[in-house]
């Protein structure tokens, strides 16, 4: 129970990491805030969390604006008082290549993946730095360290997302602030099932993507979520401004 009397926010809450993470500190003790611009979503996915009888509930937010982001905050430390841990996982992938996309993917994938990490990090640090210090775990991609075709957007973002996020580790330590990312290959989630439903062949799509692992197969979103609660708990006390590839090997092996 690693996260007994905790307070952690998970924004992207309501699918896929998000909400697999935010079974897993319900399981550990944590009180749980869902924060997502999917309410639907959100509240189907509230009360599977609930389910382990952990305190939690639902924030409607849009992490690209910057008043509905302090808007979760307030409302997270009304309903529970501070933010020990935060799980930012909210974003969206949307391929496309250079020549074939316009000015709105740019400035969408951007808004939502970079300027909402600035925005959420923005509005979380100094209530953590207010209480003496807290945990952060951002979310890039293997994306962020290397180009894989056809996402110039996507992997402009998530590098974006990788250094930002080492950049407040640096400046917040400090104050106990630790920031960690995490850089996850391909997740069998509803983010990239979506993608890949896109394609002409979505089966061979993903096969393709598992033949590219090392363990040939896609990660599970828990696969995912239990690295996020280490790098959140006190066991990760001395890892700061670090980041994890979580991807089988893949990119390590391709270097
Ligand atoms: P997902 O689509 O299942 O979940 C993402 C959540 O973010 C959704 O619930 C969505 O509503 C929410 N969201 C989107 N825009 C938002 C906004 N403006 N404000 C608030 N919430 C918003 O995707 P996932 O696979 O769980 O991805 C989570 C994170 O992991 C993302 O940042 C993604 O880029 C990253 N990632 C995913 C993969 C993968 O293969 N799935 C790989 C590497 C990195």
């Amino acid at each position: 129970m690693r996260f007994r009397e905790r307070v952690v926010l998970i924004t992207g809450g309501a699918s896929g990491i998000g909400l697999a993470a935010a079974k897993l500190f319900a399981q550990e003790g944590a009180s749980v805030v869902l924060a997502d611009i999917n309410q639907a979503a959100g509240e189907a996915a509230l009360s599977q969390v609930q389910e382990s009888g952990a305190p939690a509930r639902f924030v409607s937010v849009d992490i690209t604006n910057a008043a509905s982001v302090a808007a979760m905050v307030e409302t997270t430390l009304a309903e529970f008082g501070r933010i020990d841990s935060l799980f930012h996982s909210a974003g969206i992938f949307e391929p496309g290549r250079l020549t074939d996309v316009d000015e709105r993917h740019w400035d969408r994938q951007i808004n939502i993946n970079l300027k909402g990490t600035f925005l959420v990090l923005k509005g979380v640090i100094p209530v953590m730095v207010a209480h003496g210090g807290g945990s952060i775990v951002t979310t890039a991609s293997t994306a962020g360290l290397t180009a894989f075709p056809d996402n110039p957007v996507y992997i402009a973002s998530k590098a974006g997302v990788l250094m930002l996020s080492k950049a407040l580790a640096r400046d917040y330590g400090e104050q106990s602030v630790r920031i960690n990312v995490i850089c996850p290959g391909p997740v069998d989630s509803p983010m990239l099932m979506q993608a890949l439903a896109k394609s002409s062949d979505a089966a061979q799509a993903r096969q393709m993507l598992e033949d590219r692992t090392l363990l040939k197969r896609l990660a599970t979103p828990e696969e995912i979520a239990r690295v996020v609660l280490f790098l959140a708990s006190d066991d990760a006390s001395y890892v700061n401004g670090e980041h994890i590839l979580i991807d089988a090997g893949k990119l390590t092996m391709n270097k």
